[in-house]
């Protein structure tokens, strides 16, 4: 009988969590494997989430800016035609080139790659089963839990795959669909909305709350709507969906809203409600791993740690948003604190980015989220209709918002919609990371023209000493 290997640390997922946490555990001297039962590494994000749909996003930008914009810089591009196989063949090469990386940075880093469907056998063991009906044992010192998440099918809106689908083949339509439905206002779905209806598709998005986007800044979520709408997506907000039905190439979707019953026809349906951490045939119960009973999210200290001192969990899996660059700074930071250093994340600071045109980037508390906590506040605005470079490209939607401590002067959260919203952002994350003040912000000289001087101009409106508004 082969020898069980051994390992420092045994990573389950090699998503942006499982994979960068091999890489930390690499560098600092770990002997670490690293499993995933998909045959390309880099997880959701890699292959059905991140990278694919910004790969869309930015192709179909570049189709709309060439059909609607570019005549109006004075380029004349005669009659512009849409091959979205090749647009299809270009995305699954940036996610082919980008996968490989990740492949090549573990191998390169001597963490063990290994293929299969991982399951908890002990408290320092995994049973990993190939495709081909093999299985091997494993033993760890430590064992950290990356699994990710799944999409969530409500009652009555079953996946099949085809006309009810999820984002991952909504990502992936062969033809453009004459009229998408959208099941969530949440950001994947304003996204996958957005590359459609950029195709052609009539897009229509229905949210059972009044506002889309609902964790964002009230006051940028209904300056998104309206940017959005005057670009041709359709909202049906309060609206709940009952159920669907397929009947040859159509959906038929059946609508509430407030109180009256309707319908929405379409012919692919995406269901984008919410997505849940991925457990399943973990064995997570039998190791006697706690979960959430509300949730499904595994149960962690601020260490990682899950109720079993060897087992340590991050990512999609644990509670907090969803986002990869959470996932990534949450598998370094355990990795830390397996290795006895102290690895911690600041959740202040974790940006969130809409990729929808304008963008939306935000760091921190929203203004519903100040008043909440009876934060004394102020706010300062302003909008890219003022920065010169907006104006160059001829992008005056959107605004930056500032929201500062009344007394300290301390930045609380910064809101910006508009155009690479997803760039400027990080400059907010290191003010508040830095526990930076308005002053702070507004003192820093930034290039001209750039979309940031919107930023400090709207710290300089925060302190009433804007020098470009009244
Ligand atoms: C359409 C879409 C767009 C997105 N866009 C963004 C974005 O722009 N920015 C952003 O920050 N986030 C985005 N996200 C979210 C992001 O993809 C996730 O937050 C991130 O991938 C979570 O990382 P993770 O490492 O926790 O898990 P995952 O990326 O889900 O990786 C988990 C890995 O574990 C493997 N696995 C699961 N179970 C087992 C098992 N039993 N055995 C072996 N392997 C297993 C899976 O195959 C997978 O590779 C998007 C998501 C979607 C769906």
């Amino acid at each position: 009988m082969a020898e069980t290997e051994r390992y420092d640390l045994i990573i389950i997922g090699a998503g942006p969590g499982g994979y960068v946490a091999a890489v930390r555990a690499a560098q600092l001297g770990l002997k670490a494997a690293c499993i995933d039962k998909m045959p390309r590494l880099g997880g959701v994000c890699l292959n059905v989430g991140c990278i694919p749909s910004k790969a869309l996003l930015d192709s179909s930008e570049y189709y709309h800016l060439a059909r609607e914009h570019f005549a109006a810089h004075g380029i004349r591009t005669g009659a512009v035609s849409l091959d979205l196989a090749a647009m299809m063949a270009r995305k699954e090469q940036v996610v082919h080139e980008l996968t490989e990386n990740v492949r090549k940075l573990l191998e390169g880093n001597r963490v063990a790659v290994i293929g299969g469907l991982a399951r908890l056998a002990g408290p320092d063991r995994v049973e990993v089963k190939d495709g081909s009906g093999g299985s091997q044992i494993i033993e760890g010192k430590a064992i950290l839990l990356a699994t990710g998440s799944e999409p969530v099918a409500p009652p009555g809106l079953a996946f099949d795959g085809e006309r009810i689908v999820s984002s991952t083949e909504a990502l992936s339509f062969r033809e453009v669909p004459q009229h998408l439905g959208i099941v969530g206002g949440g950001y994947i779905g304003l996204e996958v909305g957005s590359v459609w209806l950029r195709l052609g598709a009539t897009v229509t998005i229905i949210e059972m709350l009044p506002q889309i986007a609902s964790l964002l800044d009230g006051q940028l979520a209904r300056g998104l709507e309206r940017i959005l709408t005057r670009q041709g997506l359709r909202f049906r907000l309060r609206t709940r969906v009952r159920g669907a039905e397929v009947s040859g190439n159509g959906v038929h979707v059946s609508l509430e809203s407030e109180g009256r019953e309707e319908a929405l026809e379409c012919d692919r349906l995406l269901v984008a409600v919410g997505r849940r951490p991925l457990t399943r045939g973990l064995g997570l119960e039998e190791a006697g791993v706690k979960t959430d009973p509300r949730t499904g999210q595994v149960l962690v200290d601020e260490r990682y740690q899950t109720s079993v001192p060897t087992i340590y969990a991050v990512g999609d899996l644990i509670a907090g948003p969803m986002l990869a660059h959470k996932a990534s700074a949450e598998g370094i930071a355990a990795v830390e604190c397996i290795a006895g250093l102290p690895g911690e994340v600041n959740y202040d600071a974790i940006p969130a980015v809409i990729y929808t045109w304008p963008e939306v980037a935000t760091v921190g508390l929203t203004e519903e989220q100040v008043k909440e906590r009876g934060i004394p506040y102020c706010v300062g605005t302003y909008p890219f209709s003022g920065a010169g470079r907006a104006r160059c490209m001829g992008e005056k939607d959107g605004f930056v918002k500032v929201i500062v401590q009344t007394k300290t002067d301390r930045l609380l959260g910064v809101h910006i919609l508009g155009p690479r919203a997803s760039d400027m952002i990080a400059e907010c994350v290191l003010a508040l990371e830095f526990g930076a003040s308005s002053e702070d912000l507004a003192r820093t000289v930034h290039g001209h023209p750039t979309f940031a001087e919107a930023l400090q101009e709207a710290a300089m409106a925060a302190r009433k000493c804007a020098i470009y508004s009244s």
